[in-house]
């Protein structure tokens, strides 16, 4: 695979192989103008020298995140399961201070607010295998735990039609439970609320006495983009049976939330 532009990572598929020349070169050349590699500003690579981690664009316009990693090389790195779903990712270290001021170590807990893929290389040899699109799915005291952007939510297509837009809503719903994983927003969200059931009023602790809500991103998929930004207005609290009740539907027919709660609390009125 060879890459010619800053777009083109955008479209490798995992397990494509590109040389260390070719992405050393891009990375380099992205930043020259009337270079061959050059496509425009909004593409520059940056980087902090010899770190393995750089970013197109800098923050809040970042479009994406590039990490080569060589398994073992900080004390965490390294996959975290054997099917290969996660990555143990180390925040960089300056005579072992992490600093979160560092633009490397920003662009990673950024991530959750903006959504930007995350490209994930190990080496081999004199190449970078491509690993996938990686989203951060929890921020640790000196460690970033990476998931997969893209799971295997993507059913047979009938035609070329259906396969784009299924492709489409996949991309968007896990883009949408990425969301909810957020751990930092969702425990701000719960902090600022009562645990009452948005939709069927029920509060969980009453009933079960164990003190239990889940957060749900009521934004509509279908409004999501790359550039889509988490809020905690954005969430509802919801009892499990609800919220299980709410994806059901989301993923069935491709409801809004405010929509199915309306059909909800009619069924139970
Ligand atoms: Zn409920
Ligand atoms: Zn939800």
């Amino acid at each position: 695979m060879e890459l010619n532009f800053t777009d083109n990572l955008f479209s490798l598929n995992p397990g494509d192989v590109v040389t260390k020349r070719n992405l050393f070169d891009l990375i380099q050349f992205s930043k020259v103008q009337d270079s061959e590699y050059w496509s425009g500003d909004s593409n520059i690579i940056n980087n902090t020298p010899q770190q393995g981690i750089n970013w197109i664009g800098d923050l809040p316009d970042t479009k994406g995140v590039l990490i080569k990693t060589r398994p073992g090389s900080y004390k965490e790195d390294g996959w975290s399961d054997d099917n290969q779903s996660s990555y143990h990712y180390s925040f960089k270290a300056r005579n072992n201070v992490i600093s979160f001021k560092e633009k490397a170590n920003q662009v990673l807990i950024s991530q959750p607010q903006h959504l930007y893929p995350i490209f994930l290389f190990t080496e081999s040899g004199d190449t970078w295998v491509y690993e996938g699109a990686f989203s951060v799915s929890t921020i640790e005291d000196t460690y970033v735990v990476l998931s997969r952007y893209m799971p295997n939510l993507i059913a047979e297509p009938t035609d070329e039609y259906n396969k784009q837009q299924h492709y489409e809503g996949s991309k968007s719903y896990v883009t949408h439970l990425m969301a909810e994983r957020n751990g930092a927003i969702v425990k701000k969200v719960k902090q600022s609320r009562e645990w009452i059931c948005d939709i069927c009023n029920s509060i969980f602790n009453d009933k079960y006495k164990v003190k239990y809500i889940e957060a749900h991103h009521k934004v509509p998929i279908s409004t999501y983009s790359s550039q889509h930004k988490i809020n905690i207005n954005d969430f509802s609290l919801l009892c499990p049976n609800c919220h299980k009740a709410v994806h059901i539907y989301m993923r069935k027919d491709g409801m809004e939330y405010d929509e199915i709660r309306r059909l909800l609390q009619r069924e139970n009125a």
